[in-house]
């Protein structure tokens, strides 16, 4: 076959397909364009998802009329660098206008400053139309119709229109939030406005963060300003109480720029490791500044990754930042001391039932007791058993008549024989020959959990009434979400109405919850139907879903249980499989064999 030059528009069409990929890129190529062109005012206007329409206005330079052909001409960019390394505007590959004009009906309307009139170009589907006079305010006008119709196989793709313009409201206040002073507007028939006004105020930076993350994030947050070898890092980050279920709301900036970037997220894991779950997420806006050439934001055609030429150092400085701000606002690590002693115990998820019964344990954990490493479990033991004689006269009441029941019955079960509940979430239960202490709420949450899952795939789950309705205010794309998303969360007992633009009314829970915070659960569902909602299968979605309400209805530490309540969860947990660690992946219970307490006493 002879070998040929692939023609213009095909080319721009492959360039398309990585450049974008859906609605949401298209604005952001154009908000960054006028951006670049120096603009304070910014709207945007959807419809149909920005499927079929899509505008963006500025105020910035404009282009001259004699220039607008070259502006949708393959790799024409005004913003070439004399190095690739030293990019200091947010475009310069000068593919954006061609690629979205190869798959879609684009039109460019624009007037310089000091031009008398205005000039107009189209392009439909790759075909460019001469550029003619029009009369046009200053700035520039970029109008996107039918994205896709020229090749239909990507439209197959979308989400949706929903789906698609909470993408865009997403990518305009990522942007919004690196460029303070600029006026954004968002509107359109398939959403209600968003404004964001120029912030004004002695802290730009501050005042549209609250605009953009609610007045909450503001207050709930705190400062973030560090500097190590010439990078530096400033921003907010949330403090720990003030977490969401997802990593959505963590923005991160390289030199002004947006990014989605895997280091700025597993380096605020990694800081807040010590004092959030690993299911909740901080809330997060981290602006990196560093000098151009040891940043490649060449990477990416949308250009959402960089690369450092240092990565370790610009990890151990969020690190370092986030933690040291955490520890100077009065936020403490949990405390690991604990550590040595549950070296000691055996974690859950035992194979009861089956397999042989390890009676070498201390080979398995590696001989503690000997010599030097012998005093730190013992008095992490006498601290923990002195905690026990402490919360003992709480309990005492409930577990009194337990104490003399016969245990007889109870023993033979793998998890024993409740004995006590100590600080009111540890479930103390004795078998024949060891001590097992159970987090209720971590088994409870598994055993929730569990349920749910079946009631996905078996018959609904029950519900509860709500006395009054509980109306939980939310941004119009979670109301959106939860709404589409309505059947389904009714299958799993929670009845929910959309109420409005911004709200969502709730009249049902699943009846297994309990008493539950609804608002708190309403925000956790939307923030990981979000998640979700982008990626994953619709198993995957239902299954985050089940976890998060299970999380929700757990018995939350603090609640006192009688004795049959709490034997009948340690039945349940073993009659649900898969209970021995919580859905988090930490174990529900811990076990102590008999022989290891002898040890500890020094008895063997
Ligand atoms: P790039 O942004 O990488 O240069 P684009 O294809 O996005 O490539 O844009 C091509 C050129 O068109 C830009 O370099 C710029 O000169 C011009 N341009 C695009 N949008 C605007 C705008 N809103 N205002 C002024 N000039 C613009
Ligand atoms: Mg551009």
């Amino acid at each position: 076959m002879p070998i040929r030059q692939l023609p213009e528009t095909m080319i721009n069409q492959i360039a398309a397909g990585e450049v974008v990929e859906r609605p949401a890129s298209v604005v952001k190529e154009l908000v960054e364009n006028a951006l670049d062109a120096g603009a304070s005012r910014i709207e945007v206007a959807t419809a149909g998802g920005g499927l079929s329409l899509l505008r963006v206005i500025d105020d910035g330079c404009g282009i001259a009329p004699d220039e607008l052909p070259l502006a949708v001409g393959r790799h024409c960019t005004s913003k070439l660098a004399d190095d690739i390394h030293d990019i200091r505007s947010l475009g310069f590959r000068g593919e954006a206008l061609p690629s979205i004009g190869s798959v879609s009906r684009l039109v460019i309307r624009s007037r310089t400053p000091d031009a008398q009139g205005g000039a107009e170009i189209r392009v439909d589907g790759g075909n460019l139309h001469a550029a003619k006079p029009v009369a046009a305010n200053r700035g520039t006008l970029v109008e996107v119709r039918d994205l896709f119709f020229a090749t239909p196989a990507r439209l197959k793709f979308m989400k949706g229109e929903r789906s698609e313009s909470a993408a865009i409201t997403d990518v305009v206040k990522r942007i919004a939030i690196a460029f303070p002073t600029v006026r954004f507007v968002l509107s359109g028939s398939d959403r209600s406005t968003l404004e964001i006004p120029s912030a004004g105020s002695a802290d730009p930076s501050l005042e549209r963060l609250a605009q953009v993350m609610g007045a909450d994030f503001a207050e709930n947050s705190i400062p973030i300003d560090a500097e190590r070898e010439g990078v530096r890092l400033s921003g907010r980050i949330s403090i720990p109480s003030f977490s969401r279920a997802t990593a959505q709301q963590q923005y991160a900036y390289v030199n002004g720029r947006p990014v989605r970037d895997k280091l700025v997220a597993g380096a605020l894991r990694g800081a807040f490791a010590d004092t959030l779950p690993r299911d909740r997420h901080a809330v997060a806006a981290l602006f990196i500044t560093l000098d151009p050439a040891l940043v490649d934001v060449n990477v990416h055609p949308a250009k959402a990754d960089v690369r450092f030429r240092d990565p370790g150092l610009v990890r151990g400085l969020i690190v370092g930042a986030v933690k040291q701000a955490l520890a100077q606002s009065g936020v403490r690590p949990a405390t690991t001391s604990a550590a040595a002693m549950m070296a000691a115990f055996r974690p859950g998820g035992a194979r009861w039932g089956g397999g042989p019964d390890d009676s070498h344990p201390r080979e398995r954990r590696g001989g503690w007791s000997a010599g030097s490493s012998f005093q730190r479990p013992l008095g992490g033991f006498a601290e923990a058993a002195q905690a026990v004689f402490d919360a003992v006269p709480l309990a005492s009441a409930d577990v009194r008549t337990e104490m003399h029941a016969a245990p007889a019955e109870a023993e033979p079960h793998p998890l024993g024989a409740a004995r006590a509940q100590i600080h009111e979430n540890y479930i103390v239960a004795q078998t024949r020959d060891s001590l097992v202490i159970v987090d209720q709420h971590a088994a409870h949450e598994r055993l929730v959990y569990e349920a749910l899952k079946n009631g996905l795939e078996a018959r609904p789950v029950a519900a509860q009434m709500l006395l009054l309705p509980e109306i939980v205010d939310l941004p119009e794309e979670d109301a959106d979400r939860l709404a589409a998303h309505s059947a389904l969360l009714a299958r799993l007992g929670l009845g929910i109405e959309r109420f409005g633009p911004g709200a969502v009314c709730v009249r049902e829970t699943p009846a297994m919850l309990g008493e539950t915070d609804v608002q708190q659960l309403v925000r956790d569902l939307a923030d990981e139907i979000a998640e979700h909602d982008t990626a994953d299968t619709l198993k995957e979605r239902l299954d985050a879903i089940a976890a998060t309400m299970a999380c929700h209805g757990s018995v939350r530490s603090g609640r006192r249980l009688k004795p049959e309540e709490m034997n009948a969860l340690l039945r349940q947990m073993e009659a649900t499989p898969g209970s021995g660690t919580c859905n988090h992946g930490r174990p529900t219970y811990v076990e102590l064999k008999l022989a290891d307490i002898e040890r500890l006493f020094g008895r063997r």
